[in-house]
């Protein structure tokens, strides 16, 4: 196991606001991996009587039908769509909702130098504030903003146009940072200039290829 982590530089004097995605980003993807993975599948097979693998089966086929799209992030829509409360369930497990290595110091670093923080985030907003709870961060942040509220999931290059539009942000002077690639690619084609990925979004599984773009192991490469 590689345990270098080069630094990462960036030309700071060039970067007026920095966007940050929360799931994978800020905060250990595993919450997530295992609530969709495990936790989720588990409680829908004891609710319908599945096998475990059943279950497995068929909520990742109706995942794949919503997937990269705002129903897919939606608590309201699952909770529809299995009869479950979405909601009460993350609950009971919310003491995995952990954040990522170094991140209050790199946020502290953006505050020292006065950048503006902008929380980009495809979590519904009843996710963002059960994750808040666990992890507040929100002090250091100008805008927290849900896709849901902007209307378009991150994958797509009409949320960048209404994200940027509404809290009038230049794209030219922002860096993004992102741990899911089709996202980092509609970004890059909207015009976000600078860009990054996360190496390790889940802290209990393998590092991922962040290619084209350059994977973060750990916050302090950047500071
Ligand atoms: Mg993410």
């Amino acid at each position: 196991m590689t345990t270098s982590r080069p630094s990462i530089s960036l030309p700071w004097d060039s970067i007026d606001t920095v966007l940050l995605d929360m799931d994978g980003t800020l905060l250990d993807l595993h919450f997530d991996n295992y609530f969709w993975a495990e936790y989720v599948p588990r409680c829908y097979a004891k609710k319908t009587g599945l096998s475990l693998t059943e279950s497995k089966s068929k909520l990742a086929d109706y995942s794949d039908r919503v997937r990269g799209q705002l129903e897919w992030y939606c608590l309201d829509y699952w909770s529809e769509k299995l009869a479950l409360d979405i909601e009460a369930l993350k609950k009971e497990v919310d003491h995995k909702i952990l954040f990522r290595p170094q991140v209050i110091e790199f946020l502290d670093f953006l505050k020292t130098n006065k950048k503006r923080i902008i929380l980009a985030t495809n979590a519904h907003p009843k996710t963002l504030e059960l994750k808040l709870m666990r992890t507040d961060f929100s002090g250091y942040f100008s805008v927290l903003s849900s896709s849901h509220e902007i209307g378009y999931p991150k994958e797509e290059i009409a949320y960048w146009e209404a994200l940027t539009h509404k809290y009038t942000i230049t794209p030219k002077r922002s860096l993004f940072i992102d741990d899911s690639l089709p996202v980092l690619q509609a970004a890059n084609q909207f015009g976000i200039r600078y860009l990054l990925g996360i190496a390790k979004p889940d802290l209990q599984k393998d590092e991922v290829d962040c290619s084209p773009y350059t994977g973060i192991r750990d916050f302090s490469q950047l500071f």
